[in-house]
């Protein structure tokens, strides 16, 4: 028997915003994860990820960065709930900065506001900063960061209070269909059948094991970062003070004081590929040292910190970096959202609200043409 209109398989910040907005729009919604929601182990479970609206030269996700930013705020109203801070982003530059030049035009052309700035001007504003070690700052002050697990907290709390339900300690390790493509059920890792006129999969690291019959070339690495607290100044490095800061040549991003008085300090540079999503982990000593080194050159007040703590979690990528966001192949009624790398939580109002369009038979809002699995060389079924 069908009780819900809709299965999202995943409880992570992509799955939980598209049962929102799934939810909202009528649909009966069911949402489950193998662990719980928020999944500790899952790669949105963390406080603070950077929203940003530099993408280098790739102008595709300027653009729905500046579309996402209104929808996060619309959610913090609604919700009352603090989601999202845009108090600014510093890009430091040491090199020829062809990225951030990159950046500099994309933000020209559609209109948005930045600054770039002089190493003494930077340092006027954060006096935390030294002033030698970069040759000049982008500023944008679009930027922010998004609080990533009360996201997840809000979502479900909205799928709940529309009549949905949300299921932990399910893992699904089948899907049924017919010879007409349409999924019938859900099979459980303890043989149940879960079944809805509707299937979404957003299932982060695990969508190569979970979609295994399409053959998609999804891969993970690892990413690394670490809490930590700063050892004396704390009030300098709030969100008042501080911007999420970046140095895209090293791929690292620090962010102000935001959770029981710690910061965090992350990299974006490609992690070691994993073959399959094995957690928890913790960060190698080389990642704290590099962490240390980073900010002894910018911001030498807080390398000695001895206050910390490390996570580890997965980026799920494709060939080409773009996301998974389509029907998926041969079926009629599942659809898949997954490989957001290290871009998911930024998006995820985008994303919730363009996946509850296309379960709902509408066209989308957003141009889905980097995102469609056609565009992916797919393996053989064994
Ligand atoms: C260190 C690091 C830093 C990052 N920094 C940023 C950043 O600054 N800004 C940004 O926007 N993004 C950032 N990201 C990327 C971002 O965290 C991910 O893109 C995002 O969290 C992916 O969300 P998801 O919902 O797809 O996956 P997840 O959060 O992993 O959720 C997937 C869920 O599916 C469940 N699941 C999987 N298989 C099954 C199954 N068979 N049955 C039931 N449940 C299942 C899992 O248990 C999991 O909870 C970062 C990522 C990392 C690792």
């Amino acid at each position: 028997m069908k009780v819900y209109d809709v299965i999202v398989v995943g409880g992570g910040i992509i799955g939980t915003s598209s049962a929102y907005h799934l939810a909202r729009r009528g649909h009966k919604v069911l949402v489950m994860d193998q662990v719980d929601i928020p999944n500790p182990q899952g790669s949105s479970d963390d406080h603070a990820r950077v929203f940003k609206l530099t993408h280098g030269k790739d102008s595709f996700y300027t653009g729905l960065a500046a579309q996402t930013a209104p929808l996060w705020k619309a959610l913090q109203q609604d919700s009352r709930a603090e989601l999202f801070v845009q108090h600014g982003m510093l890009e430091l530059v040491m090199d020829a900065g062809k990225y951030e030049k990159d950046c500099i035009k994309v933000l020209q052309d559609l209109k948005l506001p930045f600054q770039k700035l002089k190493p003494a001007e930077i340092c006027e504003r954060y006096r935390m900063l030294k002033k030698t070690g970069f040759k000049w700052g982008l500023y944008h002050s679009g930027g922010g960061m998004v609080f990533a697990k009360k996201a997840i907290e809000m979502f479900a709390q909205g799928v709940v209070k529309a009549g949905g339900k949300l299921e932990a300690g399910v893992r699904i390790v089948k899907i049924q269909k017919d010879k007409s493509g349409v999924v019938t059920g859900l099979k459980d890792s303890k043989g149940k059948v879960w079944k809805a006129g509707n299937y979404v999969f957003a299932s982060g690291a695990w969508s190569k094991d979970v979609l295994s019959d399409f053959g998609i070339p999804f891969s993970m690495t690892k990413q690394e970062c670490l809490y930590l607290r700063p050892p004396r100044n704390q009030g300098r490095y709030r969100p008042a003070h501080f911007p999420v800061m970046s140095l895209h040549k090293y791929g690292f991003h620090a962010f102000p004081v935001h959770i029981h008085g710690f910061m965090k300090v992350g990299s974006h540079k490609k992690g070691t590929l994993s073959r399959k999503a094995v957690t928890p982990l913790t960060p190698d000593k080389k990642f704290e040292k590099a962490s240390r080194g980073f900010l002894r050159k910018f911001c030498s007040d807080l390398a000695d910190f001895t206050d910390m703590e490390g996570r580890v979690y997965y980026y799920t990528r494709t060939p080409d970096e773009d996301f998974v966001l389509d029907k998926l192949p041969g079926l009629s009624n599942a659809w898949a959202a997954a490989a957001f790398a290290g871009n998911g939580p930024m998006f995820a109002p985008l994303i919730g609200k363009t996946i509850s369009e296309m379960v709902s038979g509408e066209k989308p809002e957003t141009n889905l043409h980097r995102f469609r699995i056609g565009r992916l060389k797919l393996s053989k079924k064994k």
